[in-house]
């Protein structure tokens, strides 16, 4: 029976966060630089000012200014849009997080495209997801939550190049850019969706699985190979036992004991991770926009 190991992705996220405010501290030294993140938040959504606000409380302890724009439910497009303009030309401003999801009358996409592909910290620009894709990672800003995921398989296995990799979900902001990141380590790769036949026969070819679908523990052991890398992107709450909420993956965690080789909690897994790449990803703009060297973390 295999043993499986449990990642631990908020040690990880520690420690990329003291690199992130390491590295902010000598750009601050070297050339009175504070990288600056801007959150935009739209409407009174609980769940997005939770997050906000633990994105500002994060950029604050590694030393990165945060600033936040909090417009009501009513904000029309063309005044987000005229906020994002003021964002793209303030110098103090080197990422901008538009607060996913806007309310209806708001396109996501035409917000994401105005912002400046420089300061796009999310990764969803247009710019930044065709640079991916093309081979251009390096010049790209590459969203956060596949990139904390693409660490964690780093840390895990010596070499990804020519691993059976099966990413779970399709999303713009998950399953793609996932995809992308591991064809770019030489990954085999298999995006599954909704409408794909015979999900555990796919999943069970897997030398690496990446979990992205928001459905509770729907990939179960049996569909696992043995010894595969799991990375479980899912948060689902659901009752618990006890009649309490608890939080879950996509992954059925308990059943996938004995047949991963690895695999990520929910939550302690990716969750932290994606806060900490934001960072990362505010750090290294700060640096091109003013044409430093990046900072190699
Ligand atoms: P999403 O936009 O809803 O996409 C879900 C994807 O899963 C879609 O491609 C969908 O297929 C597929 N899917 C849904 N039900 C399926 C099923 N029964 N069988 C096979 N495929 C199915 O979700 P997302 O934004 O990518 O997020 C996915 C999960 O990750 C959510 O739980 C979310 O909360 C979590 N998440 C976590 C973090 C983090 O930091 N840890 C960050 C982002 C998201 P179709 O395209 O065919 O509909």
């Amino acid at each position: 029976m295999t043993t499986t190991k449990r990642i631990d992705g908020k040690a990880r996220s520690d420690r990329l966060l003291a690199d992130v405010a390491a590295a902010t501290a000598k750009l601050k030294a070297a050339a009175g630089i504070a990288p600056g993140l801007c959150a935009v938040l739209v409407g009174d959504d609980p769940a997005s000012q939770v997050y906000v606000r633990n994105k500002g409380k994060s950029a604050a302890a590694a030393g990165i200014a945060s600033f936040q724009e909090h417009l009501p439910a009513s904000t029309s497009e063309a005044e987000l849009l005229a906020l994002i303009a003021r964002l793209n030309a303030d110098d103090k401003v080197d990422g901008i997080l538009v607060q996913l999801p806007l309310p209806k009358h708001i396109d996501p996409q035409r917000v994401i495209d105005a912002i400046d592909p420089g300061k796009d910290v999310d990764g969803f620009h247009v710019r930044n997801v065709g640079l991916l894709w093309s081979g251009g990672q390096r010049q790209a800003l590459v969203p956060c939550t596949p990139y904390g995921c693409l660490m964690l398989l780093r840390d895990e296995l010596s070499s990804l190049s020519g691993a059976e990799a099966v990413v779970l979900g399709r999303s713009n902001i998950v399953g793609k850019p996932m995809a992308a990141l591991l064809l770019g380590e030489s990954c085999t790769v298999t995006v599954a969706h909704s409408k794909t036949r015979d999900l555990p026969a796919v999943l069970r070819r897997a030398d690496i699985v990446v979990a992205a679908v928001g459905q509770p523990e729907m990939v179960r052991g049996d569909w696992i190979k043995n010894g595969a890398v799991v990375i479980d992107v899912g948060i689902n709450r659901i009752a618990g036992a006890d009649g309490k909420s608890k939080l879950v993956g996509d992954v059925a965690f308990a059943e996938a004991q004995g047949i991963a080789g690895a695999i990520t909690p929910v939550p302690g897994g990716v969750g932290p991770m994606t806060i900490a790449c934001l960072l990362r990803n505010t750090l290294i703009a700060a640096c091109r926009r003013r044409g430093r060297a990046e900072p190699d973390i």
